[in-house]
């Protein structure tokens, strides 16, 4: 997906800090954080949405479930908590059309 901007960012044609990479994961941070810290965790391969994700793809999904966890300790979250989001599809405000959960902590939630 040529166009894709998490694409792009996962075959690293936009550069990006990145936190967090394995074969299927990466994690960089949000360009516009809503929090201390705010990251977004995609699979390389392109998935447009929660909603397209098919049978097969659960151990994708588990592991980047925990791939956030793995994360958040290390920036130190564990104990005081972070919050994971997905949003799916218009009505959610999903504004990029490439699977991503945003990991949000470093300050009280609303
Ligand atoms: P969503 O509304 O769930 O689709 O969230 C998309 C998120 O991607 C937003 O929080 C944006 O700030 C973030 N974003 C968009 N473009 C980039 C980029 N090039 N690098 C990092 N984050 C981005
Ligand atoms: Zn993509």
């Amino acid at each position: 997906m040529e166009d894709c901007i998490f694409c792009r960012i996962a075959n690293k044609k936009i550069p990006t800090e990145i936190i967090y990479e394995d074969e299927e994961i990466l994690v960089f941070p949000d360009i516009k954080p809503k929090a201390p810290v705010h990251l977004l965790l995609i699979p390389k391969r392109h998935i447009v949405s929660l909603q397209e994700v098919k049978p097969g793809d659960e151990k994708l999904l588990a592991r980047m479930i925990l791939a956030a966890r793995k994360v958040a300790e290390k920036k130190g979250l564990a104990l005081a908590g972070y919050r994971l989001i997905i949003n799916n599809g218009p009505d959610a405000g999903q504004a990029v059309p490439h699977l991503h959960l945003h990991l949000l902590g470093g300050i009280k939630l609303d």
